[in-house]
């Protein structure tokens, strides 16, 4: 029988960081990691094949390096069945003292955790990884009848001493999104930089056979593939962007383009996410670029408000609410998602770009996920826990504690108004002026009736009159619901009878 182990540090595939609290104090003496490819993971939302590969290539490069450095691991390839079974094993096996882990990104898997342990003492600690604890979220958030991400945005700023300059903000604004978030002309992007991508090793090339066997009727490809899976990467892909995109990034960050995924976005959500980078180098990285002079003072601080912010402002929300944040559906939607979502298959082409790209991928930026997608679940009624689970399986970096509040809270508006102020709602109108698809596309993004009308035109019009009552006296939304008086009788019925039918997917 094996001699015990004093503690058994479970590492899970969000968490491929050395400097985990989990690791401190570790003795390879006495202690063990333990590391676990469950199948169940992949499958309790059907996740995509591009994030499956990302996840396990990841973990097995972390795994490698550990083993480089001689810390004594248990390394669990693909089992099939759940973490907590397979964590019951290990610990019979192991008979550790304790259990040891950094705080789970995901609260079902902090429970199943818990749970799984048994007799066996389990310490979950803090993850430093982030900024904000949840703690100090808890304390921002105490007393406050509204919380507002801006808000707190400016207290990390003061806290963490970013672009500021004494006690004030850098340049004398604490936002700079006046200055961003334009559209191309009609000539488009023009020269893009080239994307940061990694031909897969020998250790990944394993994984993507692997996925391709294994969950071959999941959604999307897996090859190619090419983003990074070790630390390495992950620096390089941040340089690279620091390097070539991120001068133009606010400029751009709302704009679409046909055919065009990366523009002068990051790419990095996942190599965060899976902790390959600490926000704090990269949020050091952009302010150290503007400081150098190398970019503008608004591409840096919108950048930066994406990390200091929203990233540590969702999780916040996230330890905050949970687990009751997953069941809300504050505007009682009740419809199924349309199974094109799972394919790309629609005449709609913005909704068709921004699919097909994200099953090739397993990445669409911020504007597709919240004003192409999520735009249209939101206005065909679609439940928001199916909306939930259809994001936290197809992208890459797709991780609970930031996916659920952005997808629940912020573009679906099923939480009632905790993380944004009003539903993101919009015609077919603001597509046409973001991006080039509504010239391609067979609709017309200005009418809202008639075979010819814009799904989101219609849609539009239909979930003002679904929810005027809801919203009439609302201070943001009233405007957009007064409206509503130009339309008679006929005009409603009319719009009611198009979205019935581009529900019902008669969109001919
Ligand atoms: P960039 O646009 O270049 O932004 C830089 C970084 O800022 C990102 O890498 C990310 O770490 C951070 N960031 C930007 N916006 C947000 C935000 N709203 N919340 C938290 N962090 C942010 N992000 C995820 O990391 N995982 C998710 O599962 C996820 N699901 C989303 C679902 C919906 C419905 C929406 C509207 C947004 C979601 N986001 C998610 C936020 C955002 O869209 C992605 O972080 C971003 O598109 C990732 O691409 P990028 O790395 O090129 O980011
Ligand atoms: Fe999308 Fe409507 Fe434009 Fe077509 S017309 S691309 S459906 S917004």
């Amino acid at each position: 029988m094996t001699a015990p182990c004093r503690h058994l540090i479970v590492v899970l595939g969000d968490q491929l960081d050395r400097d985990a609290t989990a690791f401190d104090g570790f003795d390879p003496a006495q202690d063990r990691v333990w590391m676990c490819e469950a199948a169940d993971e992949s499958t309790h939302v059907w996740s995509s094949q591009q994030r499956i590969v990302q996840f396990l290539a990841a973990m097995r490069h972390f795994a490698a390096a550990l083993r480089e450095e001689g810390v004594p691991i248990q390394y669990d390839t693909l089992r099939e069945g759940s973490l907590s079974d397979a964590l019951r094993e290990a610990i019979a096996h192991w008979r550790p003292q304790r259990v040891r882990l950094t705080q789970p990104g995901d609260w079902r898997v902090l429970q199943a955790l818990r749970a799984a342990v048994g007799g066996t003492p389990i310490d979950v600690l803090e993850d430093r990884h982030f900024l904000c604890s949840a703690t100090r979220f808890a304390a921002h958030a105490r007393g406050r009848r509204q919380l507002r991400m801006e808000y707190f945005y400016r207290e990390m700023r003061r806290e963490h001493r970013v672009l500021m300059e004494g006690d004030q903000p850098c340049g004398g604004e604490w936002n700079y999104d006046a200055d961003n978030r334009e559209a191309f002309g009609p000539d488009g992007p023009g020269f893009l930089p080239p994307p940061t991508r990694f031909e897969p090793d020998a250790i990944t090339q394993d994984v993507i056979a692997l996925v391709q066997t294994r969950f071959a009727d999941h959604p999307g490809q897996a090859a190619p593939f090419g983003w990074p899976v070790t630390r390495a990467q992950a620096l390089q892909a941040l340089h690279r962007f620091i390097d070539e995109r991120l001068e133009h990034f606010g400029r751009w960050q709302d704009a679409m383009w046909t055919g065009e995924p990366w523009l002068y976005h990051a790419h990095l959500a996942a190599a965060l996410n899976l902790k390959l980078l600490n926000p704090r180098e990269v949020i050091a990285a952009a302010e150290a670029a503007w400081r150098a002079g190398r970019v503008p003072l608004p591409a840096a601080e919108g950048f930066i408000r994406q990390i200091l912010g929203w990233r540590e402002y969702v999780r916040g929300i996230y330890w905050l609410r949970m687990p009751g944040y997953a069941e809300q559906n504050a505007l009682d939607a009740t419809h199924d998602l349309p199974a094109w979502f799972w394919s790309g298959d629609t005449p709609m082409r913005c909704l068709a770009d921004a699919i097909g790209q994200t099953l090739r991928h397993g990445y669409a930026h911020h504007i597709q996920r919240l004003m192409v997608t999520g735009l249209y679940a939101l206005l065909h009624g679609v439940q928001p826990q199916q909306v939930h689970a259809w994001y936290l399986s197809v992208y890459v970096d797709a991780v609970e504690w930031v996916e659920l509040p952005n997808t629940l809270g912020m573009s679906q508006f099923a939480d009632g108004g905790l993380l944004a102020s009003k539903p993101y709602i919009a015609t077919g109108r603001y597509i046409e002026r973001m991006s080039d698809h509504c010239r391609g596309c067979r609709f017309d993004p200005g009418e809202r009736v008639g075979e010819r009308a814009c799904p989101f035109t219609t849609l539009y019009w239909d979930f003002l009159l679904r929810h005027e009552a809801r919203f009439a006296a609302h201070p943001r939304m009233a405007l957009q619901v007064k409206n509503l008086a130009r339309l008679d009788v006929a005009q409603r019925e009319a719009i009611r009878a198009r979205a019935d039918a581009v529900r019902e997917g008669r969109l001919a």
